[in-house]
């Protein structure tokens, strides 16, 4: 055979994944075993504090395919995604967590979507079996309030589970934000896509690290990341404070002068004073939040470092972006010959 094997990438995030780690690998390794491409599986600590780096080095020394990024610290779960798909060097790159979430058995179906010539290949979570009711309903606003307020469409439940060819992944490595949203990202880039729908299972091991705060947190930032329509509702809100201002004034000059209705109006002035202060706090608050992103990306920093790379066969001439790549790692022992 004289044409190289086509070949994909894994890029999974482990994040305090020990305990899952083994079963996770077996279950990607099934899967893989159906596709008749050669693959590299790359997994990306995110400054793990448990026994996640000794199970790694445990999967790379029984599989060589497995390769391995150790971020310097925790930067969370949408940079460590961005550190593994910079060093993916396959066809097609998958995108799955760690923890049995996104069911590996998909993987031959959104290769064949790929096949089919779809150049990003999106999951869509029906359920999720071990989501609270209250995470549910959260996620449903959240993405309700998103697709209202952005112009960029964004799929209700989009999991960060999906394949991108390598025209599309080296589009999406080139976005180089440091705050991500993902998904976002992953829609305003376009390209031809295809959906695979799935039902999420419940954690394999360990817990979600996605506390109420943190996603919060990640619910405002995927907010203000795309769109400006909480920039427009504050303007919003200062013109209907001013209309009822205008009018409140008018009232009160009729009063002075026709009614001569003049009771020292202290609670109405209360009132008032509250209520603008109140809606002057709320949107210095709003702007504060787009003040804070500009600041932090003006300031340029990577979205993540990395400590350590083993497995990878340092090219130079393969290196792709800057997503700071930090010297060290043994990959000395990583040269294999991908294709077949
Ligand atoms: N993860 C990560 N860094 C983090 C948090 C999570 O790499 O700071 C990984 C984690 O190991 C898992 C995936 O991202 O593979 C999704 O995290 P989790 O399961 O906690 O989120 P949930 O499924 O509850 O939304
Ligand atoms: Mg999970």
């Amino acid at each position: 055979m004289t044409l190289a094997r086509r070949s994909i990438s894994i890029v999974a995030p482990c994040y305090n994944e020990a305990e899952g780690l083994a079963a996770f690998h077996a279950a990607l390794s099934a899967a893989l075993a159906t596709t008749p491409y050669a693959a590299e599986i790359i997994y990306v600590d995110d400054g793990s504090t448990d026994a996640t780096p000794q199970a790694l080095a445990e999967l790379r020394a029984r599989d060589a395919r497995v390769k391995t990024l150790a971020l310097s610290r925790n930067f969370g779960h949408q940079a460590a995604l961005l550190a593994g798909m910079d060093a993916a060097q396959g066809d097609a790159v998958v995108t799955l967590d760690s923890d049995l979430q996104h069911p590996p058995e998909l993987i031959p179906e959104l290769l064949r979507a790929w096949e089919r010539g779809a150049e990003i290949v999106y999951t869509i979570r029906r359920e999720t079996a071990d989501a609270t009711l209250f995470k549910r309903l959260a996620s449903r606003l959240f993405y309700w309030l998103l697709s209202r307020a952005s112009a960029t469409p964004i799929i209700p439940g989009a999991a960060d589970f999906r394949l991108m060819s390598r025209a599309a992944a080296d589009s999406f490595c080139a976005l180089r934000e440091t705050h991500r949203f993902n998904r976002g990202l992953v829609s305003w880039l376009g390209f031809r896509t295809a959906a695979v729908e799935f039902d999420a299972p419940a954690r394999f091991a360990g817990e979600s690290k996605y506390s109420l705060a943190r996603m919060l947190r990640f619910a405002a930032h995927g907010l203000v990341s795309f769109s400006v329509w909480p920039l427009r509702a504050t303007m919003l809100l200062g013109f209907g404070m001013a209309g009822f201002a205008a009018l409140y004034i008018v009232y009160a000059l009729f009063a002075f002068f026709a009614l001569r209705w003049t009771v020292p109006g202290w609670t109405s002035t209360l009132v008032t004073v509250l209520l603008i202060g109140g809606v002057q706090l709320l949107s210095l608050g709003i702007v504060g939040e787009y003040v804070g992103k500009i600041y932090e990306e003006v300031k340029g920093r990577p979205p993540y470092v990395i400590r350590e790379r083993h497995g990878f066969d340092d090219n130079p001439g393969n290196s792709r972006g800057a997503g700071q790549r930090a010297a060290g790692g043994s990959s000395a022992a990583g040269t294999r010959n991908r294709s077949a």
